[in-house]
């Protein structure tokens, strides 16, 4: 659990050679993403007499709490939806937790599976779409940590938006520092942030091949106020970058990091020669039959 964070910044100084894009890479905690440094935190404030957890998760939070759910000895139970990679799903399990898969157009969605086992069996919801710990973790940990890296030498912090947690808690520790820097989040198309930050109408019904990123509704842990503005990147879009970071830049990086990138990529005309920093969140590795 003390091997979590720390992770390396790098500049991403070939797909953006003219550009000063670095990327933090949150896929080198030992969990296999950002989400170690949430469950982490979470977990800190766990009732002492709690022997079961459950949550719903895209996967990565799911492995979070199954490697230290394995470490304190906790049952761990976790709701994936029915699109979550393969490898993610065996990643969890062989932590040695549970894995619910949810098809929300059959029977109830990965959400409400959680909630369901939280109610009936007594476990601990961790709840990481409504908890504040989810944001607070990222305002905690994650920024301080690299606003240290970056010596406070930040522009623009772009960041993909799942839950809200990432972006509303770097956010606003970054602004906090210097409210000069501008936050802009990162999702699919006909995701829900973006009308909340722009004020666009909706346009069609949500639905991505991107896992961590975009929602059809949106999460009560993002805070508008931290956030500029809100980049909308189509699917192919964002998969040709998985493929450019993996073989220009040597990053074996997941679909929601390339996401981010095809976002900066938008937006670098724009920007002029700001620093832009960014977050890789997990690794392409839990994608290779999906996506490679
Ligand atoms: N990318 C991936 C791969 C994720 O698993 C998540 C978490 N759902 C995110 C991005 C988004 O992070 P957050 O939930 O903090 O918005």
């Amino acid at each position: 659990m003390e091997a979590i964070g720390n992770t390396p910044v790098v500049r991403l100084g070939r797909v953006f050679a003219d550009a000063n894009v670095v990327a933090k890479l949150e896929f080198m905690n030992p969990g296999g993403s950002i989400k170690d440094r949430m469950v982490r935190a979470m977990l800190r404030k766990l009732p002492p007499q709690a022997g079961r957890v459950v949550e719903a998760s895209s996967g990565n939070t799911g492995a979070a709490l199954a490697m230290a759910s394995a470490v304190l000895g906790l049952d761990c139970e976790v709701a994936v939806p029915v699109a979550t990679s393969r490898e993610k799903i065996r990643r969890i399990e062989a932590y040695g937790a549970t894995v619910r898969v949810c098809d929300g157009e059959r029977g109830p969605d990965y959400q409400e599976t959680a909630l369901d086992i939280a109610r009936q069996g007594g476990a601990h919801h961790l709840d990481q779409y409504r908890s504040a710990l989810n944001s607070q973790a990222h305002y905690g940990d994650t920024a301080p940590e690299l606003w240290a890296q970056m010596e406070g030498q930040i522009d623009v912090f772009v960041c993909g938006v799942g839950s809200g947690g990432t972006i509303s808690g770097i956010g606003r520790y970054l602004k906090e520092r210097n409210p000069a820097i501008r936050v802009i989040g990162v999702e699919p198309l006909d995701s829900a942030y973006r009308k909340l930050v722009t004020d666009l109408p909706a346009n069609g019904e949500f639905s991505s091949a991107i896992e961590g990123v975009g929602k059809g509704c949106a999460s009560p842990v993002f805070e508008p106020a931290v956030v500029d503005d809100v980049v909308q990147v189509p699917d192919e879009e964002a998969l040709a970058w998985i493929h450019r970071l993996a073989r220009e830049e040597g990053i074996l990086a997941g679909g929601s990091s390339a996401c981010v990138a095809a976002g900066i990529a938008r937006l670098l005309p724009t920007l002029g020669n700001a620093r832009v920093v960014t977050i890789f969140p997990d690794s392409g590795a839990f994608y290779l039959s999906k996506y490679f």
